[in-house]
């Protein structure tokens, strides 16, 4: 072994010198290999799961809450999330592992994606919060403000479903990554829910970040996330890019409501009306076409009957997406 270790230690020594010769080297070849192999293997029709069981699921869980059982029960009795968990385990999305989808109470109302726990929070706190901006400050009435405060908790996990979809899927998304899941929750929530529904989560979250606009709430301009009226308007486009008829006069109303001392021009109003319908058929497509390979061949797996729109369909290879 010794001798032959030698004849190959000397190989290696040979094949470096000439590398080097020739303005390559062994330290830049070594380092491309370990770069390549950070990169995960394409998904193959071989490594899919064979049955539903070896798919990775969304496990949706409720902690113990000292600062807000009330929100805790109305959650649980509710079931939404139940409904929405379970029509994603059903939805043929193939995933590797199982994800927590945990609710507890965090100290401060947010939500986000542990990439080190592969689990998503969902902060008692932050539905709390919007039930403070909804009820206390817009003035709705407590019913109201509730069904608002829900919606909005309901935008917050389908953005951070994107955060870890982006993480455990590796998907190839980039730009920044705020904004990117902010298109993806919006183009998720009208994939697997009646577009109505879809809308109104939409423009209840648009709403959310509306009253941190009104409230001056400034994020710092080091943080990753778009300020506020930029969330706002860019929500109100995609659903307006929907259905135009539809939204609007809610498109006009937010569109003025966010440069008060610059009204917007007719030829502004008219720019951006084309653009925000281009971009509700660009993002739903690319989001779609990103997803494809993750989602099953039909036949192997069943959609839920929980509420999904009847677009988008099947591709030529019969695999849903
Ligand atoms: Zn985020």
């Amino acid at each position: 072994m010794n001798g032959l270790y030698k004849f190959s230690f000397f190989k290696v020594l040979c094949f470096c010198l000439l590398s080097v010769f020739f303005s390559s080297n062994c330290i830049g070849f070594n380092k491309n290999k370990n770069v390549l192999a950070q990169f995960p293997k394409a998904e193959t029709k071989q490594n899919f799961p064979k049955n539903n069981d070896d798919i990775g699921k969304f496990i949706l869980k409720y902690e113990p809450t000292n600062s807000n059982p009330e929100i805790q029960r109305i959650f649980i009795e509710s079931q939404i999330f139940d409904k929405i968990i379970n029509n994603l385990n059903n939805s043929g999305l193939i995933m590797r592992q199982n994800i927590p989808v945990t609710f507890q109470d965090c100290g401060d109302p947010n939500a986000y994606w542990s990439y080190k726990n592969k689990e998503i929070i969902i902060c008692y706190e932050n539905t709390a919060y919007d039930l403070f901006l909804f009820h206390e400050k817009a003035k709705y009435p407590i019913e109201k403000a509730m069904e608002k405060s829900i919606n909005e908790t309901i935008f917050a996990f389908y953005h951070e479903l994107g955060h870890a979809l982006i993480d455990t899927l590796a998907l190839n998304a980039v730009g920044q990554e705020e904004d990117t899941v902010d298109e993806f929750a919006s183009v998720m929530l009208y994939r697997n829910h009646d577009k109505n529904f879809a809308a109104e989560v939409v423009l209840d979250s648009s709403e959310y970040y509306e009253l941190l606009y009104k409230e001056k709430e400034k994020s710092p301009s080091w943080d990753e996330h778009t300020p506020h009226d930029k969330r706002l308007f860019n929500l109100v486009c995609f659903v307006y890019g929907s259905n135009p008829e539809k939204y609007e006069k809610i498109f006009i109303e937010k569109f003025n409501l966010l440069d008060e001392e610059n009204i917007a021009s007719e030829d502004n109003l008219k720019a951006r009306k084309e653009k925000c319908q281009q971009e509700f058929t660009k993002k739903t497509d690319s989001w779609n076409r990103l997803l494809l390979p993750h989602y099953a061949i039909k036949n192997n797996y069943q959609r839920s009957s929980f509420p999904i729109n009847n677009s988008p369909g099947m591709s030529e290879r019969g695999i849903y997406w």
